[in-house]
């Protein structure tokens, strides 16, 4: 059996993607130097655009107007005022969806059925922020006997700095933006060089609603250059990044001298468990679309799957039709399930780890790229099989449409071996039996685990990982009280409590 193969062909459509410039102060513009780089198409390695390429200049004039708006309007601004901004840039969001789809498909190779649900996410994080920040952003109030009431107040950090990857750019902008100007600071994102079309839509819509100039802006750039500047600038007080464990590393020291508040949604190399008295048809849905939707560069995708030794043969059975008819094909397709990886270099990343895997004894079983694709950077959807953990494909993170497969015999022996990784993002666990789902979801060290689930999103539940996946927490109210606000507490004497009289003459 051979993979469908899709009729359209992207590389005749014309991109129809102008270039990308800076948004500053509310403006449109080109880098100080000018300069520009290339944006590459995935499914074509064609220029799609060019994009104004952002330095440390830049962030110096982004950071500044950044500061000027939060000092004159919107840090004191009404909160009500502010979410009549906050839910009008939710509804431009879902008036522009089609268009983000469309460009985040032509600009990643993600499949356009996957990126329009995530355009449709991203509206609901600023309504869901929206409606958070006034219904529970709030502090509280203690009373001290009949002497002292003290009470806390959350207040905006001023401006902050949003580092964001290229893998599902346009929700996990939002995802910081949204929390980040909903509690009052004003903003200055980085997104990904590799993905910098969806970025310039959100400064759109932005700018449509009539956000006051310098709450929004975006220098776009590399890491090393304006990414850097932005996490040393000593006018930024956090940053927000996701993006790879080495990264997030990286800019945590980067951060210390100007002594920042850094939040890291980092790496994955999330387990799958499949128990013996599992719905099988079900964990194996979701073991497929976990690994293969989003072309495999997914944080919490379940790169390792581990199966129970009585159920392995009939569920690698079933995995490998499964992979034989995933539907490999243009992004821009609605029937396509898999496309092209992000750039040539993630490319040849990913082929090198199926080469290694085959080095360390796994049994490589992969679907097939229709010969249409040669100019993309399609991996095939690939099963390792037979895989120990060990192995440095079951230790690394891969980011890509490849999942290892490895057999267990007890409960004890799956929680050891899962756990036997630097990384603990997510986690995923099929089993029937109440008490050992419970169980294996506590001993798993994730900061996510889903029990007989797939990986569903609830944004009022702490997102992210523990161990090298991250330090932190976004979604919810840890992002408006954890990170983007700092408590203040106003001490109120409400009687003369004794003041010791030091110095006074008795
Ligand atoms: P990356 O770390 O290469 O880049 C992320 C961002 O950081 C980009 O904007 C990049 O320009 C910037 N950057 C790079 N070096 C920098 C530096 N020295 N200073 C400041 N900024 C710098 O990550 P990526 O390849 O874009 O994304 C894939 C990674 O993201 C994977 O590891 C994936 O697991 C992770 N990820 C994690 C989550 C999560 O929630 N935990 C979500 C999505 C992706």
């Amino acid at each position: 059996m051979t993979n469908h193969v899709t009729e359209t062909n992207q590389s005749k459509q014309n991109f129809a993607v102008e270039d990308v410039s800076l948004f500053i102060n509310g403006e449109f513009v080109d880098s100080v130097s000018k300069k520009t780089f290339a944006n590459l198409s995935p499914f074509s390695n064609e220029t799609i655009n060019l994009v104004a390429e952002g330095d440390k200049e830049d962030i110096n004039v982004a950071v500044e107007s950044a500061k000027t708006a939060f000092e004159t309007i919107w840090k004191t601004m009404k909160i009500s005022e502010r979410m009549v901004y906050i839910n009008r840039i939710a509804d431009l969001i879902d008036e522009e969806a089609e268009e983000i789809a469309r460009l985040e498909a032509i600009d990643t190779g993600l499949p356009i059925s996957q990126t329009k649900k995530q355009a449709a996410r991203a509206a609901m994080n600023f309504r869901f922020y929206a409606k958070m920040v006034e219904s529970t952003l709030h502090g509280e109030a203690y009373q001290v006997d009949d002497e002292f009431i003290n009470y806390t107040i959350y207040k905006p950090l001023g401006v902050v700095g949003l580092i964001t990857p290229w893998n599902a750019p346009f929700m996990l902008e939002t995802w910081k933006v949204a929390p980040a100007l909903a509690t009052g600071n004003t903003v200055v994102l980085k997104p990904a060089e590799l993905s910098p079309l969806t970025a310039n839509k959100l400064a759109e819509v932005i700018q449509k609603a009539g956000l006051p100039k310098g709450v929004f802006n975006i220098v776009h750039g590399f890491g090393e250059t304006a990414g850097d500047a932005l996490v040393r600038h000593p006018d930024v007080e956090a940053i927000s990044f996701t993006g790879e464990t080495t990264t997030g590393s990286t800019i945590i020291k980067n951060a210390a001298d100007t002594l920042k508040k850094t939040s890291m949604e980092l790496g994955g190399k999330s387990p799958l468990i499949v128990f013996e008295d599992a719905d099988l048809d079900r964990a194996l849905d979701a073991a497929v679309w976990g690994i293969f939707s989003f072309n495999g560069e997914r944080c919490t995708s379940n790169s390792r799957v581990f199966l129970h030794k009585n159920i392995k043969e009939k569920f690698v059975a079933a995995l490998k039709e499964r992979v034989k008819n995933i539907v490999v094909g243009d992004p821009m397709d609605k029937a396509t399930e898999l496309g092209p990886l992000i750039e040539t270099a993630h490319y040849n990343k990913v082929k090198k780890y199926i080469e290694i895997a085959g080095e360390e004894g796994c049994d490589v079983f992969q679907g097939d790229v229709p010969a249409a694709f040669s100019a993309g950077n399609y991996v095939p959807p690939t099963l390792l099989l037979n895989a120990t953990n060990d192995m440095k494909v079951c230790q690394e993170e891969i980011f890509g449409p490849v999942m290892a497969v490895i057999e267990f015999e007890t409960e004890e022996e799956v929680i050891k071996v899962a756990n036997d990784v630097k990384y603990g993002l997510a986690g995923f666990v099929w089993t029937n039996d109440i008490k050992r789902g419970h169980r294996v979801a506590q001993a798993v060290e994730a900061g996510m685990i889903w029990i007989n689930s797939q990986n569903t999103r609830d944004l009022r539940i702490p997102f992210g990982g523990t161990k090298a996946s991250g330090i932190g927490r976004e979604g919810g109210h840890y992002a408006i009280f954890e990170f983007y606000t700092e408590p203040k507490v106003i001490h109120v004497a409400i009687s003369d409590h004794h003041i010791p009289q030091f110095g006074k003459k008795k």
